[in-house]
């Protein structure tokens, strides 16, 4: 890959080379983080020829992608999701300039597919055949789609907690999936002995390094489709951290590389029941300490947030802010969404306007500024929340005077 440089832990500095089946530091067990010559991508990348390119997916962005290329397997048509501009939103808000960004509208339906696409080019590259992870849903339902697309197999774990739409795409899919008796820690640590046991390539986001690089791509696309103008902050929900560390190194990157000359600041927002990384960095400390999951938002229900270093960083370094929603909070943006926009968020999904909303609310963001909010993954995963928050319909018989009763 002549864009990338190594991979640096993100606790002891080490390099160490790139490889496909690169996850954690060898010496002290941190995460890596890809690095890149900006010089080279300088002398390749520019808004000109972007413009000028047809392909409409992540993969548009591709001398900042740590991949050779990406074969001939078929894929799924992951990224370029739509930048809405939320004028009626926006205006029940008390912002001037919104824009929601629906990653809804990706092919499993939540922003996780640019990971997963991602992983599944890596494992190709490593010479795999099967890939697994652990996942509160989508992550795992994103690698089960975009694996069998591929035709790759998946191995999944997810909690016995996850929604049932989640698990339904997983079947789907054709995956092999285990539903885990336990927390996603639980999850997680059965999935790492098994991928260990029988040599499959890892997608799970707190240690393969590649995946930020997929998540990322929803910052470029951010900046394409503003033209380069960046707003004064970006609201994303936050769970294990990898999203949001993506979303700033995505920004990042763009800054480097010349195409924008501001970082906007970043939103983190968390649920009220599980908010180990806010909690953290609004004490401005890296010491994180595990929490409860106590939330309807199952994606960002991490007591024990596996990228912690990379989201605290993210904050820390965009100047960002932190926010805390309650689940009613989070219910009421999910309505607010759909009823002003026409988009349909997953609790998690719609965590990030939740916090929007309070921040806008409570003073901490000025009323003029310009923001985007991420709207991560899709309402019909989730069915029974959406229906908890926007409630159920109307009986009644098929008669003209049930309906003029109503009408009365
Ligand atoms: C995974 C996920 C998040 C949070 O991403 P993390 O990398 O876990 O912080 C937010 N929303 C949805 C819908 C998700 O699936």
């Amino acid at each position: 890959m002549k864009n990338v440089t190594g991979a640096r832990c993100t606790l002891c500095g080490k390099v160490v080379p790139a490889e496909p089946e690169t996850t954690v530091c060898p010496d002290c067990g941190g995460i890596l983080d890809i690095e890149y010559d900006y010089e080279y991508i300088r002398s390749e990348l520019g808004r000109k020829p972007l413009e000028q390119r047809t392909d409409r997916t992540m993969w548009r962005y591709m001398e900042l992608l740590p991949v050779e290329g990406i074969g001939n397997r078929p894929r799924l048509r992951v990224g370029c999701s739509p930048l809405y501009k939320a004028e009626k939103l926006g205006g029940l808000l008390g912002i001037q300039k919104l824009w929601i960004k629906d990653d809804g509208q990706n092919p499993t339906a939540s922003l996780k597919d640019r990971a997963s696409a991602m992983a599944v080019v890596k494992a190709e590259e490593a010479g795999k055949t099967t890939i697994a992870c652990s996942s509160t849903g989508n992550a795992a339902s994103s690698l089960a789609g975009n694996a069998a697309a591929a035709g790759l197999s998946a191995c999944i774990f997810v909690p016995a907690r996850a929604p049932k739409g989640k698990i339904a795409q997983l079947m789907m899919f054709g995956a092999r999936v285990f539903l885990v008796d336990g927390s996603y820690e639980d999850t997680f640590r059965i999935s790492a002995e098994a991928i260990d046991r029988w040599g499959w390539y890892n997608r799970n986001a707190a240690i393969n390094p590649y995946l930020m690089e997929g998540k990322k791509t929803v910052s470029l696309e951010i900046a394409e489709q503003l033209g380069f103008v960046m707003p004064d902050y970006v609201a994303v929900s936050v769970g294990d951290g990898c999203t949001i560390g993506g979303v700033y190194k995505g920004f990042k990157d763009l800054y480097e590389t010349g195409l924008i000359d501001r970082i906007p600041r970043l939103i983190s927002v968390q649920a009220s029941g599980c908010c180990p990384i806010n909690t953290a960095a609004a004490a401005g400390t890296m010491d994180w300490v595990p929490q409860e999951e106590n939330t309807c938002a199952d994606s960002i229900a991490v007591g024990v947030p596996r990228n912690p270093v990379k989201a605290l960083n993210a904050i820390r370094e965009s100047n960002g802010i932190t926010v805390n929603v309650s689940d009613e909070e989070i219910l009421s943006a999910m309505r607010l969404l759909g009823s002003s926009s026409g988009v349909f968020a997953e609790p998690a999904g719609a965590a990030a306007t939740a916090g929007l909303k309070k921040a806008a609310e409570s003073g901490l963001i000025e009323k003029d500024a310009s923001v985007v909010t991420i709207v991560t993954g899709n309402g019909l995963k989730d069915v029974n929340n959406a229906i908890r928050s926007a409630g159920e319909p109307v009986h009644i018989r098929p008669e003209m005077a049930d309906l003029e009763q109503y009408f009365r």
